[in-house]
């Protein structure tokens, strides 16, 4: 199947939708928030950077994204397709993520948009909570996606904690970031003629529905 990329400001529901596709088409998803919080984690100096990075709502060097973004393409699970959110995040990064794509013989396959307004964002981000155990994500502002105890995941039991950067002041940083610079890369993907834009207003499901007939038409 064609490889994917996911392309939304913050809580737009990059996270969740990219969990659904991957349980639909046992396709790897590589998110590069998922593994720079858990390098945050590490007593190193990189720990030490990306953590005080990631609370405050900007981006991490790009340098050290290719790096992570190469390794994580070159795993042989990705041979026959994955789902990418969170990378390419500005122009220099989708230029140097064609280049990535070229040396593995990959193609980009389909980039997809999830377009929303930046007030429903604001609501979702104060009620994002996520399974420290298992990676479940939930959102206690979202009726459909409400945790049935609270702060313990369904699926496993596991504690729910909330992102460091989910706060207004990190949502406001990461949303103008988001403006300034990823917007830009929808451009560049529009010209290479494999963007395509999904209504992101919705039940979880019925973006996923939008999402997955893209997908399934093009196959
Ligand atoms: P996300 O989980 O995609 O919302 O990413 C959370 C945070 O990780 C972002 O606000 C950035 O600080 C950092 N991050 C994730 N992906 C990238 C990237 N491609 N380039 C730079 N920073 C990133």
């Amino acid at each position: 199947m064609k490889n994917i990329m996911l392309v939304a400001p913050p809580a737009a529901g990059k996270g969740t939708q990219a969990e659904l596709i991957t349980e639909k088409y046992h396709i790897p998803h590589i998110s590069t928030g998922d593994i720079l919080r858990d390098i945050s984690k590490e007593d190193t100096e990189m720990g030490i950077y990306v953590r005080e990075t990631l609370s405050s709502g900007n981006l991490v060097k790009d340098e050290i994204t290719y790096e992570l973004v190469k390794q994580r393409l070159e795993k042989d699970d990705c041979k026959n397709g994955f789902i990418i959110d969170g990378f390419p995040r500005n122009l220099e990064q989708a230029i140097h993520y064609d280049e990535i794509l070229k040396s593995l013989g990959f193609e980009v396959g389909n980039v997809i948009s999830i377009d929303i307004d930046r007030d429903v964002l604001e609501k979702r981000i104060v009620g994002r909570r996520i399974c420290e155990d298992c990676g479940a994500i939930y959102n206690v502002n979202v009726l459909e996606n409400t945790p049935k105890q609270e702060s313990v995941c369904d699926e496993c039991g596991g504690r729910l904690y909330q992102r460091s950067d989910d706060n207004i002041e990190a949502f406001n940083t990461r949303y103008q970031t988001y403006l300034d610079k990823t917007e830009p890369i929808i451009k560049h993907y529009e010209k290479q003629g494999v963007l395509k834009h999904v209504d992101g207003i919705g039940t979880i499901e019925e973006v996923f529905q939008r999402i997955d007939k893209i997908i399934g038409d093009e196959s």
